[in-house]
């Protein structure tokens, strides 16, 4: 069975990933600035990314590894930049 993400900013559509526990929150668009929120943060506009939230969690994996300096193997592999 599928597990469900949890109801957290990193399994957000309006989440955008920029470090391995923070992000920008995007739902108010066109602002000059977004606010940064923590990847287990949320709210009550919180919608579902779908796919996304396991290309965010194999990018996380990715980065926490390579920070340690171990060889990266994930399941998506690296990506990065995946949300501009
Ligand atoms: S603060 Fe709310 S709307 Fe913004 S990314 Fe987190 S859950 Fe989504």
């Amino acid at each position: 069975m599928i597990q469900l993400p949890k109801k957290i900013c990193l399994s957000c559509r309006h989440f955008s990933l920029r470090e391995i526990d923070s992000g920008y929150c995007k739902v108010v668009k066109g602002l000059s600035t977004y606010p940064i929120k923590l990847v287990d943060d949320t709210c009550a506009q919180w919608l579902n990314c779908g796919q996304q939230y396991f290309i965010r969690t194999g990018w996380i994996k990715g980065r926490m590894a390579q920070e340690k300096g171990e060889k990266v193997n994930t399941e998506s592999g690296i990506i990065w930049k995946t949300e501009q």
